[in-house]
């Protein structure tokens, strides 16, 4: 799924929070928006496997949730909703597409790394790619709870975060060509093959 479905998934999640312990609401829904976005930080360097841990994360975060509700402080519930907004994500990501460069071709039987088990996850495609249609509206799903919860300037983030969703998925489809584009056409007749190498072979229409 795109980043802003997982960015919006992570904040809906800790939006319980408000229920349990309302002084605590802001700081739960900032970690629940930072966990939900970072395994995608790995985009560039083993992506989906570097930063995505289905199991651990989960583990992690329901043992954050114990010493939360034991220790509530803005420390224990910041860590738990970051911890929860990752493993969502993580988990999520097998329903979407795959690792390739055009993930509706459906080519890639890699969705995540299962760092537990030592072996890839084959994508569900319950979600057939990120960025599609389907992508979309579990995004704006996800919103609603927000938006009618929520004041600024949390709400201003949510409807921030829904225009990116709107913009990639209107040219998600499009990407994969300007990307292969300026890597091959722009980048590669200037870079030493040394610095080439640095660029996802997905990247490339010609394999380097
Ligand atoms: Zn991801």
């Amino acid at each position: 799924m795109m980043l802003p479905t997982h960015a919006l998934g992570g904040m809906t999640l800790a939006l319980s929070v408000a229920f349990v312990a309302p002084e605590f609401t802001g700081v739960a829904l900032v970690a629940g928006f930072l966990g939900g976005v970072f395994p995608d930080a790995d985009l560039y360097a083993g992506h989906r496997k570097s930063l995505h841990y289905p199991v651990y994360y989960t583990a992690f975060a329901l043992l954050a949730l114990v010493v939360a509700g034991l220790s509530p402080s803005i420390a224990t519930v910041a860590a738990t909703c970051f911890l929860a907004g990752a493993a969502v994500h993580s988990v999520t990501d097998i329903f979407g597409g795959g690792l390739e460069l055009r993930p509706w071709e459906a080519t890639s039987d890699r969705a995540v790394y299962d760092h537990y088990r030592d072996q890839w996850i084959e994508p569900r495609r319950w979600v057939r790619y990120d960025g599609s249609p389907a992508d979309l509206l579990v995004s704006l799903t996800l919103a609603v709870p927000l938006l009618v919860a929520l004041g600024d300037p949390l709400r201003q983030v949510v409807l921030g975060t829904l225009t990116v969703a709107v913009v990639y998925t209107a040219v998600r489809r499009l990407l994969p060509t300007l990307a292969a584009t300026i890597v091959d056409d722009v980048l590669a007749p200037h870079l030493p093959d040394h610095l080439l190498a640095y660029v996802p072979t997905r990247y490339r229409e010609v394999e380097g």
